[in-house]
Parts: structure tokens; C-alpha cells; sequence
């Protein structure tokens, strides 16, 4: 069926869902009730640049279902971002939470806009302005965004202010992923990277390895990218090989990644900061390494870059990172664990969770106990899909999607058509 969703992330996220509603016997008349977004709004946003002319952007939320609690998503300033791939986000949410057991739905949303093209002021005013158009949308009990790529915890800062404008009191509960400073929690910034390595250490232990002296290659440099980077080495393992958009760095002894984290900080990426190391990027992905972190863009991984693949664990920090293609070669790769991204990059989702429950309670956790309770939740989704992709006999991301389709799938049962 094509409808205004349609394109190839979209489609990506059509495919893998009638892959798991055969396995799991789902009537056809259940299915688009479940794939199609319940709602969708798209928003012209106009702002006056430096130079004192006007622009517009298209900005884009996707709620996908109602039936949990409220919906619960990321917001991506990207330039050529399209309402499919925000849809495919908000599906894959969807599944990301009911797996990880969160009382939400999933959402997504953002701007079309290059953010690095833009100077402080006009990306607050953006950031400002998207939010001010989406204020009939959202709200704590009804949609509550989160950072994604190309948007960080100042601009949830701004998201936050506008909204407790316009309410006349401050409402932190609006958004999650806002600095502490601002009432967001500790712990929220490195979560994702975090729980991407904790379940890349399982998976590795599942399979008789070690962190410890173990080699990792990281695609991408941001907020999910670095942070893994970083974890991983505190962990023993030896990061080799990393890029971003503008560099690639390769050196087999181990990269100095607090040295690269600095430059990124100072300079904005990772371009500039060594000629000798300069690797090309192409064959980033297909390095030999015992962990493999996608932390990117989606659809990295195809069919004939799956078949390239020397790594033993695949944890996907990305969303989507993997086509269905892909996903055929590696069921006949039985030696690559994969860690699908719904699990493996959910420590974003759980932790902005807690500081939503925090901030509608005003009552803080410390750091401590933040990781403690992240763990647990991880924990819990990692032996559930172990559990059911051994007892089903499908792949980690087969079992993953299914308990998280189930699970919203039994809640709309229970509740009737409307949400
Ligand atoms: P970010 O904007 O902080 O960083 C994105 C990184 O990707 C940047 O370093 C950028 O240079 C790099 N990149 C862009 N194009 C690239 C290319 N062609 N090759 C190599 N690198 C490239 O974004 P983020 O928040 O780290 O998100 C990264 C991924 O993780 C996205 O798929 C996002 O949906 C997913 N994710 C993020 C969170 C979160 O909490 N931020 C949570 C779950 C999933």
C-alpha cells in the first residue's frame, strides 16, 4: 500500500514488520493497524536568518500508537530528513519501548535542516519555532520529545522553555534529555552509548569472550558514537578504528579516544585531527574486530557490506542500521552476534524515561542509582530476547521485535479500536 510514508526507510520498517507478523501468525486485518502511525502533523517553520532574510523548514512529529501511555521520541535536525524515515523511527520507538516494558508509545520528529549550516542564534530560533508549532501536538501526558541526531541537550533546553512560555510555568516534564542544570538527570547524555556497550559486554560473555583487550570499531562521532567509544575503553577494549562525517581514523595499536572526544568538542568533528591515521571510510565497516558499533545513519549494512562484516558482535547504537538484506546474509553468519538496535540502543529511551518519571515527581536520583536501575532494565530485555530467540529458534532482532509487536499488540487487543 503506498501512502505519504512511503520510501526506503519506511519500507525497511514495513518489511521487517511483515517479517515478524508472519512469524508470529498475525491476522492481515490486525496488520496496518498496527504499522500505520496513528497521527502525523508537518509544520512550516519559518525563522529570520543573520542576515536578516526569512527561511522556512518543513518539520515533521510522527506519533505512532496510543495505546501504552503517552508517545515518546527522539527529534532529528537532519537535511534531507522525510516523514517515512521519521515514521520508520516512530515504529521502530514503538517496539524499542514495549520491549524495554516503558508505559509508551513511539514518536519522532524533526526538522529538514542541515543544523551544522546554521549559526547559535538561528538554531535556537528553529529549535524555538518547531516547538512552538508543535505545542497543540505534544504535551507530558501525550507526546514527549527527546534528543536525536543533529539535536542535543541545549536544544531540548529550548524546546523546554518555549512550552513553559506558552503554559506560564515551568513544565520539564515536556521533554527528556535536557541538561541537568535544567531539570534533566543525571546519566541521561551517556545512556545510549552506555547500555550500547553493557549489552555489547553480554553478548560478548554469551559468547565466551571478554572485554578486556577486546578491538572495537565506532561509525560516527556524536552523542552515541563518542560516548560508546569511550565506555568501551574504560571497559579494556582497545578502540581501533572510528569516523564521522568529515574523517576516518584507523590505528590498530588503539585510537586515543579521550584526545579525539577533546577535538571533536573544540573544532565540531573529527576532520583536522591527525593526516597519518586518515583511513578510507569505506572500509571502516568491514574491519576485523570483535565489536562492531554502527552509530550513524541507517542502512550502513547492506546486503553485500553484511557478506564484508569481521566482526564477532554487531551492537547496533543506530537505528536501523541493518536492511532486511543484511539480515538474510547474517542468518547464514552465525558467527557475527548481532545486538538489534530496538535493544541495543534503548538505554537512551529507558534513561529519558526516568528523568520524565523524576521530573513529574520533582524528585531526583543520583548517578549511581540511575546506572543501577539502566542495568536492570537491560539486563531484563537482554535475557527475554535470549530467551525467546532460543526458544523460537529466529534471530536476536526476530525475537527482539516480536516481544515488543506482541506486546503492543495484546494491549490494543484488550482496549478496542481507538488507539
Ligand atoms: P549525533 O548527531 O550526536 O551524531 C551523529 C554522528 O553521525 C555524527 O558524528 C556525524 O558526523 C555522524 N555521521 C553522519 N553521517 C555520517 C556518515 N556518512 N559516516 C559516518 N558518520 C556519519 O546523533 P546521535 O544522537 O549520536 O545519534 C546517532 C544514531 O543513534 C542515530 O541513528 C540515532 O537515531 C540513534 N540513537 C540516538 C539516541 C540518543 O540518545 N541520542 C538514542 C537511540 C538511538
Amino acid at each position: 500500500m503506498a501512502t505519504i510514508y512511503t520510501g526506503p526507510v519506511f519500507d525497511m520498517a514495513a518489511e521487517q514488520f511483515a517479517a515478524i507478523a508472519d512469524h508470529l501468525a498475525i491476522p492481515d486485518d490486525e496488520r496496518a493497524r498496527l504499522l500505520y502511525p496513528k497521527r502525523a502533523v508537518v509544520v512550516s517553520c519559518p525563522i529570520h536568518r543573520d542576515d536578516g532574510s526569512t527561511a522556512v523548514f518543513q518539520g515533521y512529529r510522527v506519533q505512532h500508537h496510543l495505546t501504552l501511555g503517552p508517545t515518546k521520541g527522539g527529534t532529528r535536525f537532519a537535511p534531507n530528513l522525510e516523514i517515512g524515515e521519521v515514521a520508520a523511527l516512530a515504529i521502530w520507538m514503538s517496539w524499542k519501548c514495549a520491549l524495554a516494558g516503558l508505559p509508551y508509545g513511539g514518536a519522532k520528529g524533526g526538522v529538514a535542516v542541515d543544523p551544522r549550516a546554521l549559526s547559535r542564534h538561528e538554531l535556537e530560533a528553529i529549535s524555538r519555532r518547531y516547538m512552538q508549532e508543535m505545542i497543540p501536538f505534544v504535551g507530558p501526558h501525550i507526546d514527549v520529545m527527546a534528543p536525536d541526531m543533529g539535536t542535543n541537550e541545549q536544544v531540548m533546553a529550548w524546546f523546554m522553555d518555549t512550552y513553559s512560555m506558552y503554559q506560564g510555568r515551568t513544565v520539564t516534564e515536556i521533554v527528556t534529555g535536557k541538561p541537568v542544570a535544567s531539570g534533566g538527570t543525571e546519566g541521561r547524555r551517556e545512556a545510549t552509548g552506555r547500555g550500547v556497550v553493557f549489552l555489547a559486554e553480554r553478548a560478548l560473555i554469551a559468547q565466551g569472550g571478554a572485554m578486556a583487550g577486546a578491538t572495537a570499531v565506532v561509525q560516527g562521532f556524536g552523542n552515541v558514537g563518542s560516548v560508546s567509544a569511550a565506555t568501551l575503553v574504560e571497559h579494556g577494549a582497545k578502540v581501533i578504528g572510528v569516523s564521522d562525517h568529515t574523517a576516518c581514523y584507523v590505528d590498530r595499536r588503539g585510537l586515543d579516544v579521550a584526545a579525539l572526544i577533546r577535538h571533536t568538542e573544540r573544532t565540531g568533528a573529527l576532520a583536522g585531527y591527525s593526516t597519518e591515521l586518515l583511513a578510507d571510510p569505506a572500509d571502516l565497516l568491514a574491519m576485523q574486530c570483535d565489536i562492531l558499533v554502527p552509530a550513524a545513519l541507517e542502512r550502513v549494512i547492506d546486503g553485500p557490506m553484511a557478506a564484508r562484516l569481521r566482526c564477532r558482535i554487531l551492537a547496533e547504537g543506530a537505528n536501523g542500521p541493518t536492511t532486511p538484506d543484511a539480515d538474510a546474509v547474517l542468518a547464514q553468519r552465525p558467527e557475527i552476534f548481532v545486538v538489534p538496535d530496538i535493544l541495543c540502543n534503548a538505554g537512551g529511551v529507558i534513561v529519558s524515561y526516568f528523568e520524565w518519571v523524576q521530573d513529574l515527581q520533582q524528585f531526583f536520583w543520583t548517578e549511581p542509582e540511575v546506572r543501577s536501575r539502566l542495568n536492570h532494565v537491560l539486563e531484563r530485555s537482554f535475557t527475554q530476547v535470549m530467551e525467546r530467540s532460543a526458544k523460537d529458534g529466529v534471530s536476536t532482532r526476530t525475537a527482539a521485535m516480536a516481544i515488543g509487536v506482541e506486546k503492543v499488540r495484546n494491549a490494543k487487543n484488550t482496549r478496542g479500536l481507538f488507539p
